[in-house]
């Protein structure tokens, strides 16, 4: 995923809400995007009051969309540096492409993670035919690793944990005593619950964690407040346990992790230190010599936007 909602400015992330001692709670509203004539995507995260939960500095939540008639996502090669991207199609296919060669279909319930490190570039095209739903998220590599070597890793199994009438999938991290293969840097969790029939739950937390709730289907009560899908519900961390009411077939993302400690600059594909490095990263790829080239995808790779 590109950045397709626009973002002009560099975000920092160290200009929101400090933490504080009390355990407290945020409610978030995503932003709505457009793209082409039918695909909505709804931006969590970065948030202009919350830049990342962990080393999660990127949500994008895309669809539903029927392909029959309508186009999909359709991203030229575009670079990435300093993070990983962790793709997660609720339904329907999508074809990456990376400057490695990799060329990978991924199908719902499956788990893309490229590991941008110093440098790569790949495209994403959804398959026709299909429904199109699922979200994109990135990870901030933390300053030891970021100028790592990039890889792309394709987990087709991703393990799923029942508890009560909630299926969760435990797409990174630990959970329940399980163990997400799913290879992140930095102490995080990622899970999506679907509930198969109407359920309560009560969910264990890490209290050293702070966490993201995102609804990708239906509505969910939590403390006794309905939130839907126009949401990101923030928790500080220190919370130990979450009281979930979730309706049938409702789907949510929970996405959780330490408090990043180091400052980030976000800005279009990139994830930096310093606008120097965000300049670089740019004037690389407009001159091609880094970012390697994407063969075999058909159309052209992507401009910045213009650098504030
Ligand atoms: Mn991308």
């Amino acid at each position: 995923m590109s950045d397709l909602i626009k973002t002009p400015e560099i975000l920092n992330s160290k200009e929101c809400l400090a933490l504080s001692a009390k355990a407290f709670s945020q409610k978030l509203k995503t932003r709505e995007a457009m793209i082409g004539e039918n695909l909505i995507i709804r931006r969590a995260l970065p948030h202009h009051d919350r830049k990342t939960i962990g080393a999660w500095c990127f949500l994008d939540h895309f669809g539903p969309l029927n392909l029959k008639n309508n186009k999909g996502l359709n991203i030229g090669p575009h670079p990435h540096i300093g993070l990983q991207t962790f793709t997660y199609p609720l339904a329907g296919e999508i074809l990456h492409r990376d400057s490695l060669g990799s060329k990978q279909k991924i199908q719902a319930g499956q788990v893309n993670l490229m590991t941008a490190g110093k440098g790569i570039s790949h495209s994403e095209e959804s398959l026709p035919d299909s429904l199109l739903h699922g979200v994109q998220l990135w990870i901030a590599l933390p300053d030891a690793v970021r100028h790592m070597e990039p890889n792309f890793i394709h987990y087709p199994n991703i393990p799923t944990i029942a508890l009560d009438n909630i299926n969760i999938k435990l797409l990174t991290g630990e959970f329940a005593n399980a163990v997400s293969p799913v290879k992140t840097y930095s102490p995080l969790v990622g899970l999506e619950l679907q509930a198969l029939e109407d359920s309560s739950c009560l969910l264990p937390l890490n209290p050293t964690f702070e966490y993201g709730i995102l609804l990708l289907v239906g509505n969910v009560e939590i403390a006794n407040e309905v939130i839907g899908i126009d949401t990101l519900l923030y928790l500080s961390c220190g919370q130990t346990k979450l009281s979930l009411r979730v309706p049938k077939d409702a789907r949510i993302m929970i996405i959780g992790g330490e408090p990043f400690k180091e400052d980030i600059l976000i800005w279009w594909n990139f994830v930096a230190r310093n606008k120097e490095e965000i300049i670089q990263a740019t004037n690389a790829w407009n001159n091609h010599t880094a970012f390697g080239e994407v063969l075999g995808y058909q159309g052209d790779r992507l401009a910045p936007p213009e650098l504030q």
